[in-house]
């Protein structure tokens, strides 16, 4: 069974039900709805003041305005559901909201023309008579059409672009054929003279080509609709489908009542034809505010969310900072008891004796390590001081810094003209350092180590790049080598603590930027990392 939540609401399906049959309930109960022409007498007419003949005119073209108001309410609503649409599929995605409401759009241009025209606002060549009737049917026509083809195109499984460019691509391609045909239909029929006759009085079927629109509707309403809303349940497919009511309504009025232009039938069928855009703009903007409702929930439980995430961040930094912080103290008294230890009993110590004060005393060391990279880890996105760093300055004094250890390996390090960046200097160096002492440290047993630092310019971002000749990294744990205390090696092979890579993970998220690595076995790694401009 489908819920109600993509459903019209009762009341709404049952004033449309009830509205689309009030005309003809009314029409049996002797209501006229008819406003015929009364023709100008030409005799009376000369003999009547400026303001009589004023009066006579406008008295005699009411049927006229009438038909251009119930006409443009059709187009306006159409129009507006057309934009409610586009609207709603920038916000969902969902392509079949926007074709339909293309579709819709194209179908109140047709109606728009025929009202323009049969008003004589625009120019059309045939004869009022003929045109108004013709090219109602046409519009008809040209409605159910539409609607077969917008449909037609989920039947048949046109719609399966992923990519929201693909997507837009396909709304937009078929938009502009659905309104270059329309725009086709609306030519061919302003400049043809010889429009045939669709009106007659004395028939069963007083409107013999509104038959084929109203044919049209029904299949609409008893298959094609149904079948596409298996496939799209929302609010707005579902009032395209109870619009119909009123669109059949509007044909039988049509093509079994109307005889003659503006009488009784043919007003309940202009009025009915509005009611039958206004429903799925009833739809559509249920759909709307709907998906705006859910929009404002989803972003308040995100908000929730975010607040709730920043302060279990903060309590985590906080214990990690208090933590570490408070076990340095301990640890610098074991240590230099340790020391004092080592130093005043060394001798009174058998040999087994002394081997587990070494192993003590490398074990606090590697703690007290340890818990310096934590508080480093910890403080790494508190100093929110953003300035202008010149890398080229920045990297000349990292290489100071590191001077004992690239002589000690004979290292050598090329860094290209480096640029100017917007970043937090403090961590950028240790950015710099960690990433160096790495290639360094992890070079091949039998080459020296060779660095190359580089950058690229991107749209929007800065491209660095550190290469080295070294060990390289397994595809596998390229990934993992980023999170705290990951490591490859044991501390026999490689010293460290498996901070520095988290540190410069935690440094470039911290500009809004990326890192990876790129390297394989025994082929050298290549650090990438980004920072936007
Ligand atoms: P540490 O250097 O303390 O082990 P890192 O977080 O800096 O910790 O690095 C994590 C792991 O990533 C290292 O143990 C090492 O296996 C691997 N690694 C990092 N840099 C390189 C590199 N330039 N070449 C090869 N392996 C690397």
């Amino acid at each position: 069974m489908e819920s109600n939540k993509n459903k019209l609401t009762k009341g709404i399906i049952y004033s449309t039900v009830i509205i689309s049959a009030l005309p003809y309930l009314f029409m049996l109960a002797g209501v006229d709805f008819g406003w015929q022409r009364t023709p100008l007498n030409a005799d009376e007419f000369g003999r009547m003041s400026g303001a009589e003949q004023l009066d006579s005119v406008v008295s005699s073209l009411i049927g006229a305005f009438l038909h251009l108001i119930l006409e443009w309410s059709a187009v306006v609503i159409a129009m507006a559901t057309a934009i409610l649409a586009f609207v709603q599929y920038r916000i969902t995605g969902n392509s079949a909201t926007a074709i339909i409401g293309i579709a819709l759009l194209c179908a109140g241009f047709m109606d728009a023309f025929h009202a323009l025209s049969a008003s004589k606002i625009i120019h059309s060549v045939a004869d009022n008579s003929n045109f108004i009737p013709f090219s109602w049917a046409l519009s008809r026509v040209f409605k159910a059409l539409i609607l077969f083809a917008g449909v037609g195109i989920f039947l048949l499984g046109l719609d399966k672009q992923k990519s929201k460019r693909t997507k837009d691509s396909f709304v937009l391609s078929t938009s502009l054929i659905f309104l270059a045909v329309s725009y086709l239909l609306i030519r061919i029929c302003a400049v043809s003279n010889n429009l045939p006759k669709t009106q007659f009085p004395d028939q069963l079927i007083t409107r013999p080509y509104d038959v084929f629109p109203l044919a049209l509707f029904v299949v609409l309403a008893a298959w094609a609709i149904p079948t596409f809303r298996k496939k799209e349940k929302s609010i707005f497919s579902h009032a395209l489908l109870w619009s119909m009511v009123p669109a059949i309504a509007t044909q039988l009025h049509m093509a079994f009542g109307s005889s003659e232009l503006f009488d009784a039938h043919f007003n309940a069928g202009h009025f009915l034809k509005t009611v039958s855009y206004i429903v799925p703009f009833i739809g559509v903007t249920i759909d709307y505010f709907t998906t705006y409702k859910e929009q404002r929930l989803q972003l308040l439980e995100i908000k929730k969310a975010h607040h709730s995430l920043e302060n279990k961040n903060r309590e985590l930094s906080q214990i990690a900072y208090v933590t570490s912080h408070d076990l340095q103290e301990p640890l610098r008294t074991l240590m230099s008891m340790c020391d004092i230890f080592d130093q005043q009993y060394r001798d009174k110590l058998d040999p087994e004796a002394q081997q587990l004060l070494k192993y003590i005393m490398q074990s606090s060391q590697r703690m007290s390590a340890l818990v310096r990279d934590l508080m480093v880890y910890n403080y790494i996105g508190k100093n929110k001081d953003l300035s202008m760093v010149d890398c080229n300055l920045l990297l000349k004094s990292v290489q100071e810094d590191l001077d004992s250890k690239i002589k000690e390996h004979k290292a050598s390090i090329t860094v290209t003209e480096l640029p100017k960046v917007q970043a937090h200097e403090t961590e950028l160096r240790l950015l710099f350092q960690n990433l160096i002492s790495n290639a360094i440290k992890f070079r091949k047993k039998d080459q020296k180590p060779e660095i190359l630092i580089s950058y690229q310019e991107k749209r929007g971002k800065w491209l660095f790049s550190v290469a080295d000749n070294g060990i390289g990294i397994a595809e596998k744990h390229q990934e993992k080598i980023f999170r705290i205390f990951q490591r490859l090696h044991n501390k026999k092979e490689y010293e460290g603590t498996g901070v520095g890579l988290a540190h410069c993970k935690k440094i470039i998220d911290q500009h809004g930027g990326e890192i990876w690595v790129e390297s394989a076995e025994n082929a050298g790694s290549t650090f990438h990392f980004t920072i936007p401009k």
